[in-house]
Formats: structure tokens, sequence, C-alpha cells
């Protein structure tokens, strides 16, 4: 049984590398759709994979960590660096490129690991990513595959870092990172 869960989050970046020229030297927003699907073999007590409602408080801050944010790659040229960190109070900084793709395995790779640190206690059964669908525009998103091989470019712990303003505000977040392995803070 699949169930999914749909959350929003605005964010900026610059993707390097790639074949547009507007994509890949402008900073440019976009308004993100997750679509979190959830997978389970049984039933919990009241008869769901998952209560929705249970997705509101640590999952929920994970995402919602992302938005407003200028999602900045770590091998970005200093000068942008410098200016997103001086100038923001809302920034991620990741080890790889930040794409759709790469950033729909990350929203995998997290909601899993925070799934796997949570405890149930409505008799749910083994919940799993299914897969984590990132609609970046109207039109086009990226989608994780359960045991795709691409989940291993994301390793856990990985050096993704919060920036101090995103987790002044995200109490819920800043208590995963700090009772969890699998990410970095300052
Ligand atoms: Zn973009």
């Amino acid at each position: 049984m699949v169930i999914r869960k749909l959350f929003r989050f605005e964010a900026a970046h610059i993707v390097r590398g790639c074949s547009t020229d507007r994509c890949k030297e402008n900073i440019h927003g976009h308004s993100f759709i997750v679509e979190l699907f959830l997978q389970s073999k049984t039933l919990d007590n009241a008869g769901m994979v998952y209560d929705f409602g249970l997705l509101k408080g640590a999952v929920k801050g994970f995402i919602d960590a992302f938005d407003h944010c200028y999602l900045l790659w770590s091998g970005e040229k200093e000068v942008i660096k410098n200016f997103v960190k001086n100038c923001n109070k809302r920034w991620i900084e990741f080890p790889f490129n930040p794409t759709s793709e790469t950033l729909a395995l990350f929203l995998h790779k997290g909601v899993q690991d925070i799934l796997n640190k949570t405890s149930f206690a409505n008799g749910e059964g083994e919940i799993k990513v299914k897969s984590v669908r990132l609609h970046e525009t109207a039109t086009g998103y990226a989608e994780t595959e359960e045991d795709e091989e691409l989940l291993n470019r994301v390793p856990l712990p990985m050096k993704v870092t919060f920036s101090p303003g995103i987790l002044q505000e995200n109490f819920v977040l800043a208590y995963y990172l700090n009772g969890g392995e699998w990410l970095n803070t300052l």
C-alpha cells in the first residue's frame, strides 16, 4: 500500500554545468512541490499506512527548512558563496550541485532516515520511502525510485550545512540534527 503527501517550498539556486544558459548563469527561483510516497506492507491500528498528521512533525520540519532558502553548491564561486552567506539568513550548502534530481535523492534519504529514527506508537509497520517526486516547474519533475543505484550517491552522514538562520527558526530540524548523525551543522 502506498500513500502520498504533498509539501511545497520556494527556493533559489544556480545549476552550474547544465546546458541551459538561463539556469547555469543566473540566480533564479522555483516554487518546488514535493510529492512524498510512503509504503508499508501492513496497516496501523486505525487501518492506515501512516497517519498524515504525524508527518507534520519532523518530516514537515525537514522539508520546511528548504523554504525561502538559497540552495548553495559548495563548489560555487567564492563571490557567490560569500554573498549568499553574508546577505541571507536562510541557505543550505550541499556537497552536490542542487538540481531537482540530487535534491530529490537527498529528500528521499533524509525522510527515510527520519522515519528510521521515529518511534511508532500505533502499530505501524515498516514505513519505507517509495519515492520522492520533486517538481521544479509546472511542467517538469524528478522522481526517485526505490532501491535505485543513484541513492547510493547520497551517503549519510554527509556534509550538508543548514544556516544558523534556519536552525534558529526550525526547532524540529535542530532537534533531529542534534540527535542524529545524518547531517552536519555549523
Ligand atoms: Zn532552477
